[in-house]
C-alpha cells in the first residue's frame, strides 16, 4: 500500500513531462496501485488534473507533498502490459507520458474530472454509466398446482439450459410479466448483469468448414509452427489480390483459439472493417470485439470493457486497436500492412507494426503481416530472412489477374474528346452495364472542380489560411479548403489578385458522378468519398447496397480501392491518379504501385475474368506500367535499388522534425536553432551516423495560418539516436523556442510533410 506515488499528469509539455510525487491519504492506499487513474492538484493554483500512477513509493522531492484528490477503482487500472506500452511509446515516439496513456485507453480514460455534490471537492467521475440488463436463473421447482401456463413451462424449460437475459427470453416469446410472476413464486431469480452490447448481432453464424486450396493449405502449414510455438515469430504473407489471404487468417485464428489463445486483427481503414467483422462474426460469433473510430463513445467504451473483462477472444479494428487490452495473444494479423493509415500522424506518432511487434514479443505470438503489395521494408526483411516469407501466387478459383490497358489522356484531348472519361473507358463501362456487371472507378480527388484559376494572371485561388488550392463543391455551391475547412460562399467570380475572370477547372468525384450520369442515364451511380460517407455507418450501408447490386457503378476516392470483395465487379477504371505520381516523399512510387494494384485487384474476383483501364497523362511512366502488369517482384527490384542509391529506408532510419508557428521568420529561426543544437550534441558522439537535411519549408508551406518548416534526418533508428533527439528537444524547450514554433518528431514519416 503505497504512501507516495509518481504520477504522469495530463497536459504536460515535453520538457516538464516527468513523474510528479504525491502523497496518498490512508483511506486511498487500498485502491492505489501502478496504473491507477488519479485526479491530482497541479501547479500553483492546485487545479485538478487527470493523471496515471506510474511509480509507487517515490522518494518525496519536497518535504510538503500534496495529496491526491481522488483515485479510480482498481477495475479502471491499466494492465501491466499496457503500462509497459506507455513507457514503450514514450521511449520510441517522443510523446509525453499522458499522450501515451491517451493512445492506450480510448478517450483518455474511463474517468473524467468533476466536482462532488458539495460543488467544491474535485472528484473522478465515471464516463460510462454501466448498462445493465436483467438475467434469470432457475432456483426452484414449478408447482403443479395451480396448473402452470404454457408460457411458464416454456420459460422453465429454457432456463433449465442455463441462465438467460431478459432479451433472450423475449426473443423466445416470454414476456417480463411471466418472468416476474415466476420470480414471485420463487422458481426463478433475477439479477442485474452488465450488458455487453453485441454490435453486430444481426450477422448470422455460418459454421461450414473451410476447405483451403492446396496453395492456401501450404501457406497455412508453413505458418502453423510459428503460431503453435510460444516464442515470438514474425511472417509476411505475400499473396496476390483475390488469393484468399482472409481464408488463411480464419484458419489460423481457429487454431489460435483452439490453443486457448487470443487473436488481434488490424485492418487499415474503417471502410474495410465491416467486411472483416462480417467474416469474423459469422465464423466466431459473439466473442469478437470491435475497436475503431466510427463507433460512438459508449459503444467503443463498452467494447473496450468487454475486452478488458476477458469477454473477447478476437479483437478486430483499425490502428488504435493495437492497444486493445487483450491478454494471452497468440496471433496478431496486420492486413494490407503497407498502408500509411497504420502510422499515426498525431502524438504519439507510432506505427501499428512496431507496437504489434512489441506485443508479439511480450505475448510470444505470431505476428503476421499480409499484403498483395508489401511495403518495401517488409519485403526486404522477408527476403533477407529476418521474417518468414509465405507466398500465395494464384487467385482463388483459378481466375487470372485482370488484364490492364493504359489510356493516354493527352491523345484523348488531341482527338477532340473534352471529357475526363476516355472513349475506351466509356465503351468498356457500357459493355459492362449491358452485361449486367458492376464497375468500380477510382479518382483520388473529392469535390466537383479542383481548382479556380485566373484567366489573366494564371494564379490559382488558394485558401487564405493555407498554401493549397481551394476546391469547388457543387452540392453546397461553395469553395472549400480540404486542409482547414475554410469556405468561400458564394464562390468568387473574379481573381482576388488582379480582378481577372476566374475559370473553374479540374475533375473531382462530384463531377465524375455528373459526367457518368450524362453518359449513362440508365446506370445507378454510387459516389464514395469523405463527403458522401460522413454520416455514421454510411460506409457500411452504401457498401452493403453496392453488394446487393443496387448500384451499377461505384466512383470514389482511395476508399474504393482496397480490400473490397464483390463478385459482380469485372471492370475497374482509374480515372486519375497522376497527382500521386508526382507527389514527393520517398514512398510515392510504392504508394502509387500499391494503390493501382489494389484497385485493379477488385476486378474479376469470382466467376468471370476482370478487366481494368488506367487513364494517365504519363503513359510511359515505369511505375504505372509495372502496376498495370501487376509485377510486384519487378517493382520491388526497381524500388529497392532506388532506396539504396538515395539512402532511404530500409537502408537508414528517417526522422522528420516539423516546426510550425504563426510567424514565418521565427519558425525558420527556431528550426535552424534546433538543427544547431542537434549538431552540437552530435559532435560529442562522432561515431554516430547522421545526415541532416534542411531546414526547408514544408511541402505545404502554410496550414491554418501556421507556417511550416522541417528538418529531415537520415540516421540509424536506435536508442542512441533517440537519446540524442531527446536531449535536443530538452534544450529546445529550455530556450523557450516552442513559443515561437511547436516542434514534432516523426520517426515514421515518408518525408512528405
Ligand atoms: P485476398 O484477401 O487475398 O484478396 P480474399 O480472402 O478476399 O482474397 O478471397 C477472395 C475471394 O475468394 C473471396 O470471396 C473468398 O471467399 C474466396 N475464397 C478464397 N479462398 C477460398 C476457399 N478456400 N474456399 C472458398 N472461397 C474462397
Ligand atoms: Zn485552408
Amino acid at each position: 500500500m503505497p504512501k507516495t506515488v509518481g504520477v504522469a499528469v495530463s497536459n504536460a509539455t515535453f520538457h516538464f513531462d516527468k513523474l510528479y510525487t504525491y502523497a496518498v491519504m490512508p483511506d486511498q492506499q487500498e485502491a492505489v496501485r501502478l496504473g491507477s487513474m488519479v485526479l491530482v492538484p497541479f501547479g500553483r493554483g492546485s487545479r485538478a488534473r487527470m493523471g496515471v500512477v506510474l511509480a509507487c513509493d517515490e522518494e518525496p522531492e519536497h518535504a510538503k507533498l500534496k495529496y491526491l484528490f481522488d483515485v479510480a477503482p482498481a477495475s479502471a487500472c491499466l494492465t501491466p502490459e499496457l503500462l509497459r506500452l506507455v513507457h514503450f511509446l514514450k521511449e520510441r515516439t517522443f510523446c509525453t507520458y499522458y499522450e501515451a496513456v491517451k493512445a492506450v485507453i480510448p478517450y483518455g480514460a474511463q474517468y473524467k474530472p468533476a466536482l462532488a455534490a458539495d460543488g467544491v471537492t474535485p472528484v473522478l467521475q465515471k464516463q460510462l454509466t454501466r448498462h445493465t440488463e436483467n438475467s434469470y436463473k432457475l432456483v426452484g421447482a414449478l408447482q403443479q398446482k395451480p396448473k402452470p401456463t404454457a408460457k411458464q413451462l416454456a420459460a422453465v424449460a429454457l432456463l433449465s439450459g442455463g441462465e438467460r437475459t431478459q432479451n433472450e427470453m423475449e426473443a423466445h416469446g416470454i414476456t417480463k410479466a411471466v418472468l416476474d410472476n415466476l420470480c414471485a413464486k420463487g422458481v426463478v431469480e433475477c439479477s442485474k448483469v452488465n450488458k455487453s452490447i453485441d454490435l453486430y448481432s444481426s450477422i448470422p453464424l455460418k459454421n461450414e468448414p473451410i476447405t483451403l486450396t492446396a496453395q492456401q493449405q501450404a501457406a497455412y502449414d508453413a505458418l502453423l509452427p510459428g503460431l503453435e510455438d510460444t516464442a515470438p515469430h514474425s511472417a509476411l504473407l505475400y499473396g496476390v489480390t483475390g488469393s484468399g489471404k482472409t481464408l488463411v487468417f480464419l484458419k489460423l485464428i481457429e487454431r489460435c483459439l483452439a490453443l486457448g489463445r487470443r487473436a488481434l486483427v488490424l485492418v487499415p481503414e474503417i471502410s474495410l472493417t465491416p467486411q472483416m467483422i462480417l467474416r469474423l462474426k459469422s465464423r466466431f460469433g459473439r466473442r469478437v470485439a470491435v475497436q475503431h473510430s466510427a463507433l460512438n463513445h459508449t459503444e467503443r467504451l463498452l467494447q473496450w470493457q468487454m475486452i478488458q473483462d476477458g469477454g473477447a477472444d478476437i479483437v478486430v479494428g483499425t490502428r488504435s486497436a493495437v492497444f486493445a487490452p487483450l491478454e494471452n495473444i497468440g496471433l496478431v494479423i496486420i492486413d494490407e500492412e503497407q498502408e500509411h493509415t497504420y502510422r499515426s500522424e498525431s502524438a504519439p506518432r507510432y506505427a501499428a507494426q512496431e507496437v504489434a511487434r512489441q506485443r508479439a514479443a511480450e505475448n510470444g505470438s505470431l505476428l503476421l503481416l499480409a499484403s498483395a503489395t508489401p511495403s518495401t521494408e517488409s519485403f526486404y526483411a522477408a527476403r533477407n530472412g529476418r521474417t518468414q516469407l509465405v507466398r500465395l501466387t494464384q487467385r482463388y478459383g483459378g481466375n487470372p489477374l485482370p488484364s490492364v490497358q493504359i489510356v493516354d489522356m493527352r491523345a484523348e484531348l488531341a482527338s477532340g474528346n473534352p471529357r475526363e472519361i476516355s472513349l475506351a473507358m466509356e465503351d468498356a463501362i457500357r459493355r459492362n452495364l449491358d452485361a449486367g456487371r458492376q464497375t468500380i472507378l477510382l479518382l483520388n480527388r473529392r469535390g466537383y472542380q479542383t481548382m479556380a484559376q485566373c484567366d489573366d494572371c494564371r494564379e490559382v485561388l488558394k485558401c487564405p489560411k493555407c498554401s493549397v488550392p481551394m476546391v469547388y463543391h457543387k452540392a453546397g455551391h461553395k469553395l472549400l479548403c480540404h486542409y482547414c475547412g475554410t469556405q468561400l460562399d458564394p464562390p468568387p467570380k473574379t481573381c482576388p489578385a488582379c480582378g481577372g475572370k476566374l475559370l473553374y477547372r479540374g475533375f473531382g468525384t462530384q463531377k465524375a458522378e455528373e459526367e457518368l450520369a450524362q453518359l449513362f442515364p440508365e446506370a445507378r451511380v454510387l459516389r464514395m468519398d469523405q463527403d458522401s460517407t460522413a454520416a455514421k455507418d454510411a460506409h457500411e450501408k452504401l457498401l452493403a447496397r453496392f453488394a446487393r447490386h443496387e448500384y451499377d457503378i461505384m466512383v470514389g476516392t482511395q476508399m474504393v480501392a482496397k480490400g473490397l470483395d464483390f463478385e459482380d465487379v469485372t471492370l475497374v477504371g482509374v480515372l486519375g491518379i497522376d497527382s500521386l505520381l508526382f507527389a514527393q516523399g520517398f514512398r510515392a512510387y510504392e504508394t502509387v504501385f500499391s494503390l493501382i494494384t489494389q484497385v485493379v485487384g477488385r476486378s474479376g474476383r469470382a466467376k468471370d475474368p476482370g478487366f481494368a483501364i488506367i487513364q494517365t497523362t504519363d503513359p510511359d511512366n515505369p511505375v504505372l506500367n509495372l502496376a498495370a502488369a501487376q509485377d510486384y517482384d519487378a517493382f520491388f527490384e526497381q524500388e529497392i535499388a532506388y532506396r539504396k542509391l538515395g539512402l532511404y529506408p530500409p537502408f537508414c532510419g528517417l526522422c522528420v522534425v516539423g516546426f510550425s508557428g504563426p510567424k514565418e521568420i521565427e519558425v525558420a529561426r527556431a528550426a535552424a536553432r534546433f538543427s544547431a543544437l542537434l549538431g552540437r550534441q552530435a559532435a560529442q558522439q562522432p561515431d554516430l551516423p547522421l545526415r541532416v537535411l534542411g531546414p526547408t519549408p514544408g511541402n505545404i508551406e502554410k496550414i491554418n495560418e501556421n507556417y511550416r518548416y522541417k528538418l529531415t534526418i537520415k540516421c540509424r533508428a536506435d536508442k542512441r539516436f533517440r537519446d540524442l533527439v531527446r536531449q535536443t528537444l530538452g534544450l529546445y524547450e529550455q530556450e523557450k523556442l516552442p513559443a515561437k514554433a511547436t516542434v514534432v518528431v516523426d520517426m515514421h514519416s515518408d518525408g512528405d510533410i
